[in-house]
């Protein structure tokens, strides 16, 4: 007689993705005119209906799958042909149909454009494994063919990048780095070279290139001839392949073999004479691109806030459904507290994320209350973290499953390996955290402190005054820092980003709650709870030290440790 457990545990289940989300719910309430949110709605019902099942189930389905290349055709032709995974090819319809990047340059929607398209993004991102990532190129190839003043190319190329039909939509790789930095592209050794009939042609290689099946791309390459450093390098276009679907002069020299991200495509290329053409001109290219960047650190962070809620809904349904010591994991004191902090990260880090993306619009559509100077101060910060905490918290929901959290079929070992990425591409912590000091080189931390102090004079409900009290401390202590540390100013910029990125994050979430006119009551009510609990419970500020760690010696200082001279 084979003796087998008579219990068989029920998984997790996901819902309407949308139906469940309160805090997408709130902001969307708070934040767009009441006919627009009217007119949203359905479209987002059923976005959050197919997130929550049909999506879900063919993601499940297609989890093993991988995106392959074919370099050689079975008659020895070099054809280097990616095969995307079932669920890729299908998401770049929906991707089109949704308008996941077209929304976002809906003139109609005006300055609430980038909320709108964000909102509809936000539920589709963590069903489709990484489709985000080509977006988040388009978009910000978008913004730049649009604003680049090179009426060719965007005649060419926009009406693509907007289209709202699979089968006409393209898809923008970002192609910058290279062997010899991503961060640093100073050096990229990619040279243009121009024909005698006047067509330009790249020749280099590519070391990091996501999406690498995308119709067009934005890369960079120093013409001949041209300076020295980042100056030097201009800004391309190119089309990878020719009309009949032939790569021109591009070689897929192989796809990564990563961590995370596995059905995303991401391949080094070898550029033999390639096809390109100058956006804007035949230097400063790093300036030229520097939009796509923004865009892309903002799907980012979006990505971040709705990948810890895909974690926080799976972790949610299944302490209602598993039960240990004689009573269901939800009505556990100990693990509903561990929910409910993961909670309250989650919320406040989407809190910053979607008052940057309001920030966006408003900047985009010329509102009279844009503040650009903010923009450019948070979107590094809010980039790095949020890509942190969806580090932790991920890593926190897989415990939460216990065993089943650390076993591959479930699915969610591939959470947490995905996240991952989000803190190294589009600029490491460290990166970013000196892109702060750059902004406040120039503009100060003033623009910075100046908003966070007008939201939280908004709040007239007594029940913030307490919130109030640690924002503002926090918000002077962060300023005090900054001036004292101003010496050691690199080393702690890391620590600086972080606490600027924490107080912005507490400020939001507050402030959401602070418009409850907007919001319904028990919206209003939950609002203030959860930042109640991230004031008291999560909110910390990282130690800034004016030491500069030069005396550090690493592992041996360039000498063995057991040296005796
Ligand atoms: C899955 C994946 C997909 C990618 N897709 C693309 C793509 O489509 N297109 C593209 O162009 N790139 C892509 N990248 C590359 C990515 O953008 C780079 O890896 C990233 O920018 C870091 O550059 P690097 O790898 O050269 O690291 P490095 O710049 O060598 O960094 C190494 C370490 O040094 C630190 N560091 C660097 N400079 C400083 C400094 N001044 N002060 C303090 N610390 C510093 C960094 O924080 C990091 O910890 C992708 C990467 C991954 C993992």
């Amino acid at each position: 007689m084979r003796s087998e457990p008579s219990f068989i545990q029920l998984p997790p289940e996901l819902g309407n993705q949308f139906e469940s989300d309160w805090l997408l719910h709130a902001w969307l309430e708070a934040e767009l005119p009441e006919a627009l949110w009217r007119a949203e709605r359905p479209l987002l019902e059923e976005i959050g209906a197919r997130a929550g099942g049909e999506w879900y189930a063919l993601q499940q389905a297609d989890r093993l799958n991988e995106p392959r290349l074919t370099q050689w055709s079975p008659w020895g032709a070099r054809i280097d042909h990616i095969e995307l995974t079932p669920l890729w090819q299908r998401a770049k319809s929906w991707a089109a149909e949704y308008g996941l990047v077209a929304a976002g340059y809906d003139a109609g929607l005006a300055e609430h454009a980038r909320t709108v398209q964000f909102a509809r993004a936000w539920l589709f991102i963590p069903s489709t494994d990484f489709y985000g990532c080509p977006l988040a190129m388009t978009d910000g190839a978008a913004r730049v063919l649009q604003d680049a003043g090179n009426a060719a190319l965007a005649a060419r190329a926009l009406p693509k990048l907007l289209a709202r039909s699979g089968d006409a939509f393209w898809t923008s790789g970002q192609w910058m780095t290279e062997t010899i930095g991503g961060s640093d592209v100073s050096r990229s050794e990619t040279v243009a070279r121009r024909d005698d009939d006047g067509q330009w042609r790249l020749h280099g290689r590519k070391w990091f290139t996501s999406a690498a099946t995308s119709e067009m791309a934005l890369t960079l390459a120093r013409p001949e001839g041209g300076a020295d450093g980042s100056r030097g390098l201009a800004l391309f276009y190119v089309e990878p392949h020719d009309a009949d679907g032939r790569l021109q002069q591009i070689e897929i020299l192989r796809l990564k073999d990563k961590l995370g991200t596995r059905k995303l495509p991401t391949a080094e290329l070898l550029l033999d004479g390639t096809p390109a053409e100058p956006v804007a001109g035949l230097e400063r290219g790093v300036a030229a691109i520097a939009p796509v960047l923004n865009l892309t650190r903002t799907w980012n962070a979006i990505t971040a806030c709705s990948l810890m809620r895909r974690g926080l809904a799976l972790a949610e349904s299944y302490a209602r459904r598993r039960s240990a010591f004689g009573r269901l994991l939800i009505e556990l004191p100990l693990h509903r507290r561990t929910l409910a902090l993961l909670e309250a990260d989650f919320a406040a880090a989407s809190a910053a994320t979607w008052a940057m993306i309001r920030e966006l619009g408003r900047i985009e559509h010329g509102h009279r209350q844009a503040q650009p100077k903010l923009q450019r101060l948070l979107t590094p910060v809010i980039k790095l973290g949020t890509a942190r905490d969806a580090i932790a918290v991920t890593s926190e929901v897989l415990e939460c499953f216990g065993g089943a959290g650390y076993v591959e079929d479930t699915g969610l070992p591939q959470l947490l390996r995905d996240v991952q990425v989000l803190s190294i591409w589009e600029g490491t912590t460290n990166v970013l955290a000196l892109d702060l000091l750059r902004v406040i080189e120039a503009d100060g931390l003033a623009p910075w402190h100046e908003a966070m102090q007008a939201r939280i004079a908004g709040w007239t409900d007594p029940e913030f005054s307490a919130l109030a009290e640690t924002a503002i401390a926090a918000l002077d202590q962060t300023v005090g820092d900054f001036e004292r540390a101003a010496a050691t100013a690199q080393a702690n910029a890391r620590a600086l980003a972080l606490n600027v990125y924490r107080v912005t994050a507490l400020v939001e979430l507050c402030d959401l709650g602070a418009r409850g006119s907007r919001l319904e009551q028990s919206q209003a009510a939950r609002v203030l709870d959860v930042a109640r609990r991230y004031a008291r419970l999560r909110f910390r500020l990282e130690p800034i030290d004016p030491g500069d760690d030069e005396s550090w010696a690493g592992e041996s200082n360039g000498k063995s440790w057991n040296s005796k001279s």
